[in-house]
This record gives C-alpha cells, sequence and structure tokens, in this order.
C-alpha cells in the first residue's frame, strides 16, 4: 500500500506539514495519494541511522549482502501488478516499458548480488616480502541517491546507483523523485522487506520525499554523507556537485547528466541504405517519446544532394510517428521551449514537424538543421533538448566536422555509420570522437545500455562530473569504493579474504 509517508529505516513517518501529489500526465489529473515531506529532524534522523548502519553493514559478508539483494529483487517482483500500474499512472509510459524497466532493475540487482558473492571484487592484493602490504577496496560510507524522471526504477529507487552501493557495502538515503513518488514508495517497502528477512541493520536504507531542492540540498551537505549518486540534468548535477565540493568535507558525487549524443553518417552509408538509416532514426529519436540521457539529437554528415534527401526523409520520418505523452508537464513545457530555444537561432530551420493535434503533455516530434558554420558559433545549438528532436548538422567538408567534434562538450555516447569503404579513413574521426564520448557505437544507435560487464555510460564532463567512472554494469561498484592498505599486520587481525 502506498502511504504517502517517509521510510526513515524500517519506521514510516510523515512529521512534516508540507505535502505534494504526482500527476497522471496522460489524463492530466492528480494521482490520489498525498506525500507528506521530510523534514529537516526526520533527514537527520535517516542520516545518523545510515551512518551506524555502516558499522555493521560494511563488515556483514558478501554472501550475506548478497542474499539481501536476491531478497530485494525478489521483493520488486512479488509488488506485481501495483508497481506496474502505480508506474504507468505516473509516467504515462506503456505497459510494456514498465515491465521491462523492472526486468532490468530485478537484472541489476541480481548481477550486483553475483558481484559480491565472492571477494574477487574488492581486488585483494598482497605486496612485498612477508607479505608486508596488504590492499583492497573498502567502502566510503551512507550514499545518498536522486533518481531521474524518466527511469522511475532502473535509475531510481533500487537502481543501479542503489544497487551498486549496497552491494559495495553502502547504507542508502534516496531521495525519491517527485515524479514518481508512489512508485518509489512501493520499491522502498520491498526494500525494507528484505532488510528485515535477511536480517540488515535498520537503517541501511532509507527513502524521503521531496518536492522541491531543499531535502536534497541538506542531505548533501550533511557531515555524515559520504557519497553521492545522480541522474538528471546538468544543471542538478552540477549545482549538487559544487554543494558538495564546497563542504568543509568534500565528498565525491557522480552525477550522470544530459547528452546530445552525436552521429556522424558517411557519404557511403548514404549511398548503400539512407532510406533505412532515415527510419531506423526516426525510431530511435521517438523511442520512450525522445526522454533517454542517450536519445540521438545531433546528426552529422557532410553536405550533398544524398545527406539533403536522407534530412528531409528523416525529417519526414519522424513527424509521421505518432505522437506520446510526456513523463510530466514540466517537460513537455520544457521541451516545447527549448525545442523552440534552437530552432530560432540564426540559420537554423525546421526539416519536419509532427502535424497532428495532440492532447495535453503530448510531444510534436520535430527535425531541425542547421550549417556546419553556424553551429561551430553558437553554443546554443549545443543544449540538450530533452524529448523527442534532433538537429541536422550540414558540414562543409571533413574539416569542419572534425572541428565540430573536437568542440563538442563531453558526451555520453558517439554513433558511426559507416561502410568498409571508409575504414581507411575512419582513424581521426574515432580518435576525436573518443576523446568527446564515453562510447562509440558503430553502425547502429545509441538508444539502449546493456547491462554488462564492459559498459560504459559516463564520458568527459557535462555527460559526467567523473570520467573515469561508469554508472551502468558491474564496474560501477568502484564509485563507492577507496582503495585501503594494512602493513606489517600479523594474519590473525586481517579480514579472512586478505589472510
Ligand atoms: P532533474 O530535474 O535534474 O532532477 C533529478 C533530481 O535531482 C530530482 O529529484 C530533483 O529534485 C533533484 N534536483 C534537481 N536540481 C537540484 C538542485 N539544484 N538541488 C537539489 N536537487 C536537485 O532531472 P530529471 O528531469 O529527473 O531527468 C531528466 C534529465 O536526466 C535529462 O537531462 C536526461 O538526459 C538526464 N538523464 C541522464 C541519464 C544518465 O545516465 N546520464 C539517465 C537518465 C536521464 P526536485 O525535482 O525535487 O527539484
Amino acid at each position: 500500500m502506498i502511504t504517502g509517508k517517509n521510510y526513515i529505516g524500517n519506521a514510516l513517518s510523515a512529521k512534516g506539514e508540507m505535502t505534494y501529489q504526482t500527476l497522471n500526465p496522460k489524463l492530466n489529473v492528480a494521482n490520489a495519494t498525498s506525500f507528506t515531506e521530510a523534514t529537516s529532524e526526520e533527514i537527520d534522523l535517516a542520516v545518523a541511522l545510515a551512518y551506524q548502519a555502516f558499522d555493521t553493514y560494511q563488515h556483514i559478508s558478501g554472501e550475506k549482502r548478497a542474499a539481501f539483494m536476491h531478497a530485494i529483487a525478489d521483493e520488486i517482483e512479488a509488488l506485481g501488478d501495483t508497481l506496474v500500474t502505480t508506474y504507468m499512472s505516473e509516467t504515462g509510459l506503456p505497459e510494456g516499458r514498465a515491465k521491462g524497466e523492472r526486468g532490468r532493475t530485478l537484472g541489476q540487482l541480481r548481477m550486483f548480488a553475483d558481484l559480491i558473492k565472492t571477494e574477487d571484487w574488492r581486488n585483494p592484493t598482497i605486496s612485498g616480502e612477508a607479505n608486508e602490504l596488504r590492499q583492497y577496496l573498502m567502502p566510503l560510507g551512507p550514499v545518498v541517491v536522486f533518481g531521474a524522471s524518466n527511469f522511475p526504477l532502473a535509475y531510481s529507487t533500487a537502481g543501479g546507483d542503489t544497487a551498486s552501493a549496497l552491494a559495495a557495502g553502502c547504507p542508502v538515503i534516496v531521495k525519491s523523485h517527485p515524479m514518481h513518488a508512489g512508485t518509489g514508495e512501493l520499491v522502498a517497502s520491498a526494500i525494507q522487506k528484505a532488510v528485515q528477512k535477511t536480517g540488515m541493520p535498520h537503517g541501511v536504507f532509507s527513502n524521503l520525499n521531496s518536492a522541491g531542492i531543499e531535502v536534497g540540498v541538506q542531505l548533501v551537505k550533511h557531515p555524515m554523507v559520504k557519497a553521492v549518486g545522480f541522474t538528471g540534468s546538468i544543471r542538478g548535477g552540477r549545482a549538487l556537485y559544487d554543494l558538495a565540493s564546497q563542504r568543509e568535507e568534500p565528498i565525491p558525487v557522480f552525477a550522470e547528466m544530459g547528452s546530445i549524443n552525436p552521429v556522424i553518417v558517411t557519404q557511403n552509408a548514404l549511398n548503400a541504405r539512407s532510406e533505412e538509416i532515415a527510419q531506423t532514426y526516426a525510431d530511435s529519436i521517438t523511442l520512450g517519446v525522445g526522454q533517454f540521457c542517450t536519445n540521438p539529437g545531433l546528426i552529422l554528415g557532410i553536405k550533398s544532394p544524398e545527406f539533403t534527401t536522407f534530412t528531409q526523409n528523416l525529417g519526414e520520418k519522424t513527424a509521421a510517428i505518432d505522437a506520446n505523452c510526456m513523463l510530466h508537464p514540466n517537460i513537455h513545457t520544457a521541451y516545447e521551449k527549448n525545442g523552440a530555444a534552437v530552432i530560432s537561432q540564426p540559420d537554423t530551420t525546421v526539416v519536419a514537424m509532427h502535424q497532428d493535434t495532440v492532447q495535453e503533455n503530448y510531444a510534436q516530434a520535430k527535425i531541425g538543421t542547421v550549417s556546419g558554420d553556424a553551429f561551430l558559433k553558437n553554443p546554443k545549438l549545443h543544449q540538450e533538448v530533452f524529448g523527442p528532436f534532433s538537429l541536422v548538422v550540414q558540414c562543409d567538408d571533413t574539416q569542419q566536422l572534425l572541428q565540430i567534434i573536437s568542440q563538442l562538450e563531453g558526451q555520453l555516447t558517439g554513433t558511426i555509420l559507416a561502410e568498409q569503404e571508409d575504414y581507411k579513413d575512419l582513424s581521426p574521426l574515432i580518435e576525436r570522437l573518443q576523446n568527446r564520448v564515453g562510447r562509440i557505437i558503430f553502425n547502429g544507435v545509441p538508444t539502449g545500455v546493456a547491462v554488462v560487464d564492459a559498459m560504459t555510460h559516463g564520458g568527459p564532463y557535462p555527460a559526467s562530473t567523473d570520467s573515469r567512472f561508469t554508472a551502468v554494469g558491474n564496474q560501477a561498484i568502484k564509485r563507492w569504493v577507496r582503495p585501503f592498505s594494512y602493513q606489517g599486520f600479523p594474519e590473525e587481525l586481517l579480514p579472512a579474504f586478505l589472510k
């Protein structure tokens, strides 16, 4: 049952006076439950409990923490249709997406459980005469997690950040996303059941409601919080990063933020399969109503009659796709505003736009185009338009295309669409792109992030605040640990896996 209360460890609490409701964007009406924003005292209590829990939780064996993670996955699964219908009522997203994202969330929890069953992930290392130094990775302490509006399950309450932090041995306090507070509470209740069933310490997990920035700000400033995981906008991520670095004890903020994900299409690729690329990209740009951090927001090619035809075709195919509901009126308004801001820049034109009259909160997909020259001169054209929008850049030549890539802000992904005849000329492009992105996709689409060991989901700033780490896949656990060495220690005093 959704109560609208905060989960402070195992206890439900609603001491505050500020309440808010989530919204069903499809119906444009508020959902029934009132959520009570966490008070300053409740925040302090949640953090104090997490700090206390860290003392025991960090020493609980990997095997037992793995059982806890499996139990969380099982309890989320046991929420059944209630979770799916709540998710749908708070996001306007379809059932298939809700179930798919739930599957991904369960898969992530079980993946981290498998990782920590043995202690190898801690990279135990012994050096020196008579085994003088022994190093391993140890957890940082309580972690605060901010989820994103567009992934209520996989990047929120029990999403990748929470799963990897709990796996590492860090207690977690979630700052619940106000747009899907009910989905968040259901997942929090599943985590609490798992805490109790597997005997984890009280306070190892809390879920705090908030519909503004105050709760998040207090959490990030709290001296007992030792790291922050954030998925969301560049503005939000940067604000929290700055806040964390101004603390008396600065702490790391691993923020995964927005991106425009450049796609480069060669002349040979257009000659071979222009139609097919246009359709594939129209589908990718509108997937999930364009509400993905890996949405292809920028398409680059060199001016030619074929590139002009492709641009037109991409515009028509994108505009022909049925309009769909966005996550929230605020996101819809931002889409309209940011799209208009890009299109109104000098030398920028709309190629095509979805023409049907649409319901409230539904997005009209758009494709714009601009010259390489204008794009180079105007950073306003580099802004993320979160939604079904992409800007096609008509470059004068390869030189200009390479210059554009070098000047792009950091990105999560880059994509190259090319034919075998291109391979001999691709090195400069690959090298430049590698310096700007976390992952290059060859002849594919950037949407869709596989949760596997070799995945890099991150990239140079502003794609993320720390390009040395990934937020997706097993390696995401490394964000929540630090190396630690014992020197000259007798065997009896060492943890078992370092003996
Ligand atoms: P958002 O507006 O930045 O919100 C994310 C969370 O941060 C919310 O809980 C929000 O709280 C909080 N927040 C925002 N600004 C804050 C501030 N100044 N101080 C304290 N807290 C703050 O982002 P969103 O709308 O949820 O997500 C959409 C964005 O996320 C897009 O840009 C998308 O590209 C990006 N994204 C990135 C990834 C990735 O992996 N890189 C994945 C998915 C989405 P309140 O709402 O309560 O203010």
